[in-house]
């Protein structure tokens, strides 16, 4: 068996969560016998055996080779390693499996420095077809708050809206520094994301993410000024510009983006979509 390193790489985001706290962790996970779940970042297998001693399967992505390396010499007869990145691999279902599973459900203590594109990655592979059904995921607290937060907060933003649009978002335990070592300087939560239909559903979705993503990088501006960071705005050829956008979908160009329901935003981008040339 090959030793245990003992440090944990800080840039792999490698914070491992305390056997005290697994049994906590898994009941608010809930696997059930059948289902197949996918872990991102296994690490040294805190969640896995558990999940896999409860589930039916676990497809795990690990970037440190080391780790899986070791994940893989344990043996666990119902375990897929994959090592790579998973922002960069692409979850293909078909090659790891011969009977590729009806539905998945994705678990994880998520590296911190990257939780953000990981639940981008899901909400992308959900609106692709992938049969996701729900992310059972452990986050910095201020990630988890940016994941629930209502229009007119502080911390409602890109990442808010995109995620509420496809997924109704759930805190389920709240986790001090000590559930992990080496201890990371940040409170974290556990949070579940289950999916659903983007609600309400849009036209174009790439144009309601760089409509929205370009807002936010304004928020402190009026809903006027800031849509002229959107590219499609006043487009040569279109007659997109921000005030008649702003009328056609109803919306006040004084408010601040940050004011606008999610459904707002998709009014705003069938606008954009619907006179894109
Ligand atoms: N699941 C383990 C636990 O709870 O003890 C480890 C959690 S640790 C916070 C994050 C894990 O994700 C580490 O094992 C790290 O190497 C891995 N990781 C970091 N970035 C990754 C990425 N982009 N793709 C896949 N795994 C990644």
């Amino acid at each position: 068996m090959t030793a245990t390193r003992p440090r944990a790489r800080k840039r792999f985001g490698q914070n491992f969560l305390e056997p005290a706290w697994v049994t906590k962790v898994i009941r608010a996970i809930a696997p059930r016998a059948g289902e197949t779940f996918i872990e991102i970042g296994p690490g040294r297998g805190a969640l896995t055996r558990p999940l896999a001693s409860q589930a039916a399967r676990v497809i795990a992505y690990e970037i440190d080779r080391d780790l899986a390396a070791e994940l893989r010499a344990s043996g666990l007869p119902n375990v897929t390693v994959i090592e790579g990145d998973f922002l960069e691999t692409s979850v293909d279902l078909p090659a790891t499996s011969h009977q590729p599973p009806d539905t998945l459900r994705v678990a994880g203590n998520l590296p911190y420095n990257v939780a953000s594109p990981i639940l981008f990655t899901l909400a992308d592979l959900y609106a692709q077809g992938c049969p996701i059904i729900d992310a059972t995921v452990m986050l910095q607290r201020e990630v988890g708050d940016r994941l629930i937060a209502a229009p007119g907060s502080r911390e409602y933003g890109v990442l808010s809206v995109l995620m509420q649009h496809s997924a109704s978002v759930e805190r389920l335990l709240a986790l001090p520094p000590g559930a992990f070592r080496p201890q990371p300087k940040v409170h974290s939560v556990l949070v579940r994301l289950t999916f659903h239909p983007p609600a309400p559903a849009v036209l174009d979705h790439a144009i309601f993410v760089h409509l929205v993503q370009a807002v936010f990088t304004r928020r402190r501006k009026t809903l006027a000024n800031a849509l002229l960071a959107y590219p499609g705005s006043g487009a040569k050829g279109t007659p997109a510009l921000p005030a008649e956008a702003l009328r056609r979908a109803g919306l006040d160009g004084t408010r601040r983006p940050e004011t606008l329901s999610v459904a707002e935003f998709a009014r705003l981008a069938d606008i954009y979509a619907s006179i894109s040339p």
